[in-house]
């Protein structure tokens, strides 16, 4: 292969076929840099073999060409040492031009191409770029990782229908219209959730399969209509059962990207989450948020004018450096900007340490926000090590006299919104505290698992409780003997469980209900009549019937596990051939209108465009 040559194959006799990635022509001498997907060969072509160079003559980028000839090592001082080839070169003897290339729209040559839609149009050539090329292999090593991990772990890969009913995911389904059955439709399923528990009920005890799953989601900028999970079930497991095989095929998957990971992870439940990070899926790069809430006494609370029961939170970002006056004056006037007019103010510390009657308060909180207990805690699990170092920027926000509690019907919303200003503060100094920077190390990725997660999910819309996971989750057992199903389902808790990595959520996963009763019952509480479950998953409810064993599962979402290993910015890196945001495929130019004929036949009328 091209990319294969060192200098110890000097004097050896080589065939390589590939694409002409650059041409250089010195007149007697012209130089063809040959790639495939190994890497790229220096080829010289000598006018003395005549014909070879002729055809090297009329050669152009991305030409397809075959080189006989043999490996000779470069002239002293003209290695290239930033190729892996740089010692040698191969001086052709024949050349056959196997196929010529009109002029590319860009040269596959080229590092970075900043118009993604043309590389998307003309994707093949895209897909020739050394990057791409790396991302794709990456990829299959990291699935065939996984799959040999999970074979190994007793798991049976086993496939599941696309074309089936809608499945309970909770978006918009893709359907597929039925020429036999006039006016009937299957969906593309948002994921094989119902089949992979009936196979659990089927005996098989271990599934698993590298499955694409359809969702009609509007698009953001890191989600696809059409992608990967490792999707997988298992009977009779515990949740910690299931944590430590999907930690086995990350650290597998991993391993096949050179990277070396720690396990277990870092495990908190959702209200921990919360309350250290203001977020359910925590960036575990920057120390947690700080509880401040005691040091702020009624009488100080008054004095500020701070709300007397709400709690005060505050926390640190590393290596931020002294700001100058007007950088602190700007930053206090955004974050307030920010807060709007919600309630929460920020409080200057700095101030506060300049006046006497409040130099000890700023001294205490400064102490409590540098002590970090809750990253002791995580540090001494062995998973994290979160250091501070330089000078930090500290930064206490708390509510004002007149705060409310509730925002949204949310108490727990102070914390979510210092949380976000936590991440917000992350990125904007991002260059400052260094900890987003890809070492190639495990310190690069902080995994945690958030357990415990609430059932339902208040929807201020349809004036709804909808399943927060999806409704086959099962609630905690003590939760439905305290009848909190019916009396009390805000408090309710999930058997349920996302895995996080770096602030992104991998994969969600729960512990299923298996009992026909419960299942109903949960139905019921979501604002299904028996009716409606009946028609929706009455087949289910049925299956459920005949023997199902406990079990749980998860899946977790391959593009995005190999999109942050190959250190690529998007999902479309690593989608061979991707969609754009507005859900097209400009290559094959999809979706398009199809013929008259067609709708007839699937007994379809277009109703007009909007
Ligand atoms: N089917 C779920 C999802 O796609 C995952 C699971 O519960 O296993 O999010």
């Amino acid at each position: 292969m091209c990319g294969e040559l060192r200098a110890e194959h000097a004097g050896q006799n080589v065939v390589l076929m590939g694409w002409v990635n650059r041409r250089r022509d010195h007149g007697g001498l012209i130089f063809l840099d040959l790639r495939d997907r190994s890497g790229i060969t220096q080829v010289v072509v000598d006018e003395k073999v005549g014909a070879a160079h002729d055809k090297a003559d009329a050669a152009r980028s991305e030409y397809v060409v075959a080189v006989k000839g043999h490996v000779r090592l470069r002239g002293a001082g003209l290695e290239n040492p930033n190729m892996p080839t740089g010692a040698i070169e191969v001086v052709a003897d024949e050349l056959l031009l196997l196929n010529e290339a009109k002029t590319p729209p860009f040269s596959p040559a080229e590092e970075a191409i900043a118009n993604e839609e043309v590389r998307l149009k003309y994707r093949y050539l895209d897909l020739r770029r050394t990057e791409m090329q790396k991302n794709f292999a990456l990829r299959s090593r990291v699935a065939m990782a996984i799959r040999n991990y999970l074979v190994a772990e007793g798991f049976l890969e086993i496939e599941t229908p696309f074309m089936t009913r809608s499945t309970p995911e909770g978006a918009r389904d893709y359907l597929v219209p039925s020429r036999v059955h006039p006016g009937h439709f299957y969906a593309l399923p948002q994921s094989p959730q119902i089949f992979k528990q009936i196979l659990m009920i089927s005996g098989f005890d271990r599934y698993f399969q590298v499955a694409r799953c359809f969702r009609d989601e509007d698009l953001r900028a890191d989600r696809q209509p059409e992608f990967t999970q490792i999707d997988l079930e298992m009977s009779f497991p515990q949740q910690d059962t299931i944590f430590r095989v999907t930690e086995g095929f990350l650290t597998a998957a991993f391993a096949a990207a050179g990277v070396a990971l720690t396990t277990p992870f870092v495990r908190m439940t959702y209200d921990e989450a919360i309350r250290n990070y203001g977020i359910d899926k925590p960036d575990m790069r920057l120390p947690a948020m700080v509880t401040l809430t005691d040091v702020l006494t009624p009488e100080l609370r008054t004095t500020l004018k701070i709300e007397q029961t709400l709690p005060v939170l505050g926390f640190v970002i590393p290596g931020v450096g002294e700001l100058s006056g007007t950088a602190r004056k700007a930053l206090l006037s955004e974050v307030r900007a920010g807060f709007g007019d919600c309630g929460l103010d920020l409080l200057d510390i700095d101030r506060l340490e300049k006046a006497p009657e409040f130099e000890s308060l700023a001294r205490e909180l400064q102490g409590k926000l540098l002590a970090q207990p809750i990253i002791d805690a995580l540090e001494s699990s062995g998973n994290i090590a979160v250091t501070i170092k330089g000078t930090p920027l500290m930064v206490v926000v708390t509510p004002k006299l007149g705060t409310p509690a509730m925002w949204n019907y949310d108490p727990q919303w102070i914390w979510k919104r210092v949380g976000a200003l936590r991440l917000q503060l992350g990125a904007k100094f991002a260059d400052k505290h260094g900890r987003f920077a890809q070492t190639g190390t495990a310190a690069d990725f902080k995994f945690c698992w958030v357990t415990d997660f609430p059932m339902y999910e208040w929807d201020e819309e349809t004036k709804l409780w909808n399943a927060a996971h999806h409704p086959f989750t099962s609630p905690h057992e003590d939760d439905i003997l305290a009848g909190r199903l019916t009396s009390d389902k805000g408090a309710v808790r999930a058997l349920a469980y996302d895995i996080v990595l770096n602030g992104t959520e991998l994969g969600s996963g729960s512990i299923r209900i298996h009992r026909q009763d419960v299942q109903a019952e949960i139905f019921r509480s979501l604002g299904m009549t028996d009716a409606e479950a009946k028609e929706r998953f009455g087949f289910f409810l049925d299956a459920l019937e005949y023997g199902t064993p406990p079990h749980g599962g998860i899946a977790l979402g391959l593009d995005r596990i190999v999109m942050i290993l190959a250190g690529a910015t998007s999902l479309r890196e690593v989608i061979a051939f991707p969609k754009t945001a507005k859900a097209i495929d400009l290559m094959v130019d999809a979706p398009t209108e199809v013929s008259e004929q067609q709708l007839r036949d699937l007994h379809l009328k277009v109703r007009g465009r909007s």
